[in-house]
């Protein structure tokens, strides 16, 4: 099996000077793109001159111990988002030497694209009940206590490690969900912005990290190196390196104590969307890191694994794929601090979702039916893919359909495409931009857009004429949406985009003990071999706390406990 991940850079500047280049390489940019939308198979978007970088893992089986080593450490840390620098700091001020492997070009992961909310606990014991009832029968005890603990110790690292939090921060919530000891899981925060605004996003945290990493004496970061394998030996089952990819060159990287995947999950795989989620694989996108593609799903099971959390999977807000990028866009048309100014509907024209039932975080899959309060909208959401979403040239001028700003007060780059680390796509203020590539379609009339889109002319005309009655009545009584919410469709030219569905992350990876460590099928540690971050997060039923948080926990256990253990010797 291979794993194939195309990461294009480009710029607001090549998409308009290449415009003219057309079809030819929409092609090739084609194949590594499985939705190409219908309205955006423009020649504008064909042309671009992408940078590459590629990256082929190959998979085999298990990896022998080789007879010399390339690099060697005590602690080799996996994956160089949140979860591997708390990881690769604790271990080393733990004594540790370690490397961080990482198969990007730049840190960061799905850590850097997030919108930055971070949750820790103030009471361990209250923690501990919670994560315990949340993780409906699949945790003990021990563990839960183990992780409230951590959750308890996160501000304080974050304080150790000049992690400057916003102005006024952590206040004081209760997480959400109604078990017990919700109350106790209850510290929340944004960490300050590094680019002036009052509250910074997941890329003003992983710099704060990322610097803390810098500091710390004893860590060495490898970059683009995709770890393959995992080396094991054979008698005594211990993990004793990692076998992965530098240059096209195979290395094996020795770890004295210990390994510790904090790889992320499989947002980016669409054969486990579909295996593990039972979901569409051809409509979701990750808003975060395509690099996290289920690769140490299937080094641990190489080693004997037990999954967990696997059906894990935090869908989130409409999202946009151009075939030019490899994550989705964030869609938030009318301008930070406007939710929902538009109507969504299928190819016959016709609204079937309240809209402003956002699909962000939620546990349940778009596929099942979706209640609305008239009782009339039509069930389900994939039977109504593909769909669009339609507003007018009014919200249109109010600023950038991609949500490049999640609101007024937090920073500019939430998802992957937006980030400094890696797409730095800048979307255009007035959407210029963006309508000149044909990713946002326009009509001078309802007839002239849904030709364009290829949607029923008769049906979007009815629905955009129901809708604008709806609008000055007040009440939407086809689907039951939030009346503040709704905004009429009046004013040409028409927009339109054709619509994904987005993932935030995955909770599923190796299952883990109170120290973090991964079982085998028999739930016997597989000695030296840890997770940490969403890759086997504790998080599977219920989502409350945050990923961010947890990951520091998870970093603090795994890294002092690998730092911890006797060298492996052969
Ligand atoms: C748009 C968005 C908004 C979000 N908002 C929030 C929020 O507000 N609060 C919150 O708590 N969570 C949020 N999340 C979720 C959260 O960001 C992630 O779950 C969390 O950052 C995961 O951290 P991690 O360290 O486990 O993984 P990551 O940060 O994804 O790091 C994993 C790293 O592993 C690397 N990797 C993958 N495969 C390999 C391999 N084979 N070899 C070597 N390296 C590999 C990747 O390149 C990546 O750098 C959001 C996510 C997204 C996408």
């Amino acid at each position: 099996m291979a794993d194939t991940i195309t990461d294009k850079k480009l710029s607001r500047r090549q998409f308009v000077g290449t415009a003219a280049a057309g079809a030819a390489a929409l092609g090739a940019v084609a194949g590594a793109t499985t939705l190409i939308p219908r309205v955006a198979a423009s020649p504008t978007v064909g042309g671009v001159k992408a940078a590459k970088d590629t990256i082929t893992v190959p998979r085999a089986g298990p990896v022998p111990i080789p007879s010399s080593w390339d690099y060697t450490a005590d602690v080799v840390v996996v994956g160089y988002g949140g979860a591997g620098a708390a990881s690769a700091i604790t271990a080393a001020e733990n004594g540790a030497s370690v490397i961080i492997l990482d198969k990007a070009s730049a840190p960061g992961g799905n850590t850097s694209c997030a919108s930055g909310h971070l949750q820790w606990a103030s009471n361990a014991i209250g923690a501990a009940e919670y994560v315990l009832t949340a993780g409906l029968g699949t945790l003990t005890t021990a563990q839960a206590l183990a992780i409230g603990t951590q959750l308890t110790n996160v501000g304080t690292f974050l304080t150790n490690h000049n992690v400057t939090l916003a102005p006024g921060n952590p206040t004081s919530s209760t997480a959400s969900g109604g078990f017990p000891g919700a109350q106790y899981y209850n510290w929340n925060a944004s960490v300050a912005s590094h680019d002036g605004y009052p509250a910074g996003t997941g890329k003003d945290f992983f710099q704060y990290l990322a610097a803390a990493v810098n500091k710390q004496s004893g860590i060495q970061v490898m970059l683009s190196t995709p770890a393959q394998h995992l080396i094991q030996d054979p008698a005594s089952r211990t993990v004793v390196g990692v076998q992965a990819n530098s240059s096209g060159q195979i290395i094996n990287v020795k770890a004295n104590k210990g390994v510790i995947m904090a790889l992320g999950g499989y947002e980016g795989n669409r054969d486990m969307i579909s295996a593990f989620n039972d979901d569409n694989p051809v409509a979701i996108y990750p808003a975060g890191t395509p690099y996290n593609t289920g690769d140490g799903i299937e080094m641990v099971t190489e080693v004997g694994a037990k999954l967990w959390h696997m059906q894990g999977f935090e869908y989130g807000y409409y999202g946009f794929k151009p075939s030019v990028f490899p994550s989705a866009f964030w869609l938030q048309p009318g301008g930070a601090g406007t939710m929902y100014a538009y109507i969504i509907v299928n190819s016959a024209g016709n609204r079937f979702h309240a809209e402003s039932t956002s699909w962000g975080h939620i546990k349940t899959k778009p596929e099942p039916q979706l209640p609305n309060s008239a009782g009339t909208g039509i069930a389900g959401i994939w039977p109504n893919y593909p769909f669009y979403m339609i507003f007018d040239n009014t919200i249109l001028t109010q600023g950038p359909v991609g949500m490049t700003q999640r609101s007024t007060t937090t920073g500019p780059t939430v998802g992957w495409n937006f980030s400094f680390l890696h797409g730095d796509y800048t979307w255009s203020k007035d959407n210029s931009v963006e309508v000149a590539n044909g990713w946002i379609v326009q009509g001078k009339d309802l007839p002239t857009l849904a030709a364009a889109l290829n949607i029923n002319a008769a049906g979007l005309q009815a629905q955009v004429t129901n809708w604008n009655s709806m609008c000055a009545a007040g009440a939407d009584t086809q689907l039951g949406r939030t009346a503040s919410t709704m905004k009429p469709i009046i004013n040409p030219p028409y927009c339109g985009i054709q619509m994904c569905m987005t993932m935030i992350n995955t909770q599923g990876g190796g299952k883990r003990n109170e120290r973090n460590q991964i079982l085998d099928t028999m739930d016997n540690p597989i000695p030296h071999l840890y997770g940490a971050g969403e890759f086997g997060s504790y998080y599977g039923f219920w989502y409350s706390g945050s990923n961010l948080g947890s990951g520091v926990a998870d970093g603090l256990t795994s890294g002092a406990d690998a730092a911890a253990q006797a060298p492996w010797s052969s």
